[in-house]
């Protein structure tokens, strides 16, 4: 586990592994945003569902124009837990195991937020510690694109902030409606 923390850059061999972590990245992130659509629809907020729905399909659209991107270039397969996340944070599934039947657009957008600042610190760090001009042009245009995913979701955060203590009280929870 303390061996995938060092030396992040270097563990990155070359531009196809790059692109292949960019590709992961974009994928997990659809998917992520699904997942949270389908909570609002759950909630009734067609809204935020709409909204989160177009975000999954930015994203999918992005994860096909690097594989458009990459030509003829061979993606080594990477797996979710492969990726050497900054910092000592799990995957982000993780996120999901605490989603509260109650979440509300705030709780929503608190996940996405943290996930796409990871994903900015992802190719920050990568920009930092790469020494090859290819790797770090790409590394550079990632981290320019989750940059603009996290003023997104931040703008998105003043629309919806943060609800009042107390949210998670139900006078009549599903688990009662028998
Ligand atoms: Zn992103």
């Amino acid at each position: 586990m303390s061996a995938a923390r060092a030396g992040k850059g270097a563990a990155i061999a070359g531009v196809a592994e790059l692109l292949a972590h960019a590709h992961l990245i974009e994928v997990e992130a659809a998917e992520r945003y699904h997942m949270l659509a389908d909570q609002m629809e759950v909630h009734n907020n067609a809204e935020l569902a709409t909204l989160f729905r177009k975000l999954a399909g930015h994203e999918e659209h992005h994860a096909r124009e690097i594989l458009e991107q990459a030509g003829d270039m061979e993606l080594p397969e990477l797996k979710l837990d492969e990726i050497k996340w900054p910092g000592a944070e799990g995957p982000e599934t993780a996120d999901f195991g605490e989603a509260h039947y109650l979440m509300t657009p705030w709780h929503a957008l608190m996940i996405a937020l943290e996930a796409e600042r990871r994903a900015h610190r992802f190719f920050d760090e990568l920009c930092q510690t790469v020494d090859d001009a290819e790797m770090r042009k790409w590394a550079e245009e990632f981290r320019e694109e989750e940059a603009g995913h996290v003023r997104m979701v931040e703008e998105l955060l003043a629309r919806y902030p943060e609800p009042a203590a107390g949210w998670a009280e139900d006078d009549d929870p599903p688990a009662n409606q028998e």
